[in-house]
């Protein structure tokens, strides 16, 4: 293919790439949005089963003060509906079945609470005690915190779990607390009314990704074109596709940091972004769908939503549409969990995640109709999920590598966001932040 020429190209068309192409486009800058798979939303994606069931694979749920997201929502008239919670939560501690969460678990929480709200979250490295915070792990500080090893583990398994995807011992302290910084603290990043979990939306986000791509100015989006090599200087970039070359005065990298670790510079990135994106892998989510005729724990009384101290599934929630037909419970594994149950055949985790939904929500859950599942791992334009993280001491080392550009390369992505970090409302944020450099350059 001719080189073609714009003022910016945007690699990567998630909801970090698709918001950085129209703060650009509707300053009238010419934008190529180029995108490795052929479809946009990135970690964004629906499926619809045969029967009209909906199902959000990737991410899925937007939070009132997801100021970001709210705002899209509201431009492109999506509708939205709440997380359904018809009866009460299974808290399963330990074996057994509690009301509320013991003392020491509230405590914990509100101790990490309070060491995050010293945080900057635009620079965690400035904190006062960055080294000693991004030297150790969150087991670590959690072995020191308590002598409850129920209560830490619980811990571990919703923060370093349920919010980074990691096993505490591979949770930096101080990127947890970045991570907790950039929201409202945990129970907001855990809750449901109110919180994280508040609202989904009708069609799922990739839709709403999908109507940001239509309203691009046609010839802005190329799908099926995987970026591999960007030659840049003073004077601009050439963006190299299989079979296209794009001319551009700057460009804007918008996925995550391992993945823009595979694509080839000339000449090389910096020492320091080298360093960052070696340490800056995705943690590891399992999110599986069990589809039922009814929702039948809803009928003892249940809300689907369950938290586990063990056991191979964290987290698990009532993902029914409104609309049905069917019922749907989400269940979640982090980490080591969700490695374990990967390393598995497809029926030796569906009758592992079955099995587990049945000690929570009683025998029925074992009669799934489907079992869909996802592999973010095996997902060679993403590589893990949620999101990417800074291993210990990354912080303190590279963090400064982050955002800073590397020439005319810019950076963009949920993981270069100063709030919500890892979360659609952080991707677009920092697709904003990024066209805005850009647009300082005076191209
Ligand atoms: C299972 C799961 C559950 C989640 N739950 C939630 C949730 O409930 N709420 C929430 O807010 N967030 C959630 N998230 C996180 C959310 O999905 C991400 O934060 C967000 O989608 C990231 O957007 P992004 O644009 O930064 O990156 P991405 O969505 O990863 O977009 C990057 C894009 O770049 C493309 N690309 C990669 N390499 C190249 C290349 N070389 N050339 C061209 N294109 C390339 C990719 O194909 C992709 O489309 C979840 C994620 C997952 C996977």
């Amino acid at each position: 293919m001719d080189r073609r020429d714009v003022d910016v190209v945007v690699v990567g068309a998630g909801f970090a790439g698709l918001a950085a192409a129209h703060r650009l486009a509707e300053a009238g800058r010419r934008v190529a949005l180029l995108e490795a798979r052929d479809r946009v939303g990135g970690r964004a994606l629906s499926r619809t089963l045969a029967d009209g069931t909906h199902l959000d694979l990737g991410g899925q749920w937007v939070g009132p003060t997801q100021y970001e997201m709210q705002k899209l929502i509201a431009r492109y008239g999506v509708a939205t509906y709440p997380t359904p919670e018809f009866g009460r939560a299974v808290i399963d501690y330990e074996g057994r079945r509690l009301a509320e969460m013991p003392p020491e678990v509230v405590r914990l929480r509100a101790e990490l609470d309070r060491l995050s709200r010293g945080v900057p979250t635009d620079a965690p490295w400035e904190h006062p005690e960055a080294r000693s915070l991004d030297g150790q792990t969150l087991a670590s500080w959690l072995a020191g915190a308590t002598g409850d090893t129920a209560a830490a583990r619980t811990v571990a398994r919703q923060t370093a779990g349920a919010l980074l995807s990691l096993d505490a011992g591979d949770a930096s302290l101080l990127e947890t607390l970045f991570y907790l910084a950039g929201t409202e603290g945990l129970d907001v990043l855990l809750g449901f009314a109110g919180g994280a979990q508040s609202h989904r939306l009708a069609g799922g986000p990739q839709a709403l990704a999908e109507r940001m791509a239509d309203a691009l100015p046609a010839g802005t989006v190329f799908l099926g074109e995987p970026v591999r090599r960007i030659e840049h200087g003073a004077g601009g970039a050439v963006v190299r596709t299989d079979g296209g070359r794009y001319g551009a005065a700057a460009v804007i990298i918008a996925v995550p940091a391992v993945i823009a670790g595979h694509i080839d510079y000339d000449p090389p990135l910096p020492a320091m972004r080298e360093g960052l994106t070696q340490r800056m892998a995705a943690g590891y989510a399992l999110k599986t769908h069990a589809v039922y005729r009814e929702p039948f724990w809803r009928d003892l009384g249940l809300s689907g939503v369950s938290v586990s101290s063990s056991g191979v599934l964290t987290e698990t929630v009532d993902n029914t549409p409104p609309d049905g037909p069917s019922a749907v419970l989400a269940s979640f594994a982090y980490g080591a969990d969700a490695h374990r149950l990967r390393a598995e055949t497809p029926d030796g985790r569906r009758l592992a995640v079955l099995s587990r939904l049945a000690g929570l929500f009683g025998e029925q859950a074992l009669d799934a109709v489907e079992f869909v599942e996802f592999d973010w791992l095996a997902e060679p334009w993403t590589r893990g999920c949620f999101s990417g993280h800074l291993a210990p001491g990354g912080w303190t080392g590279f963090g400064r590598a982050l955002r800073a550009p590397a020439g005319v390369l810019h950076w963009a992505g949920t993981e270069t966001a100063t709030r919500w970090s890892g979360y659609f409302d952080g991707a677009v944020q920092s697709g904003h932040r990024a066209a805005d450099e850009v647009m300082g350059l005076d191209i």
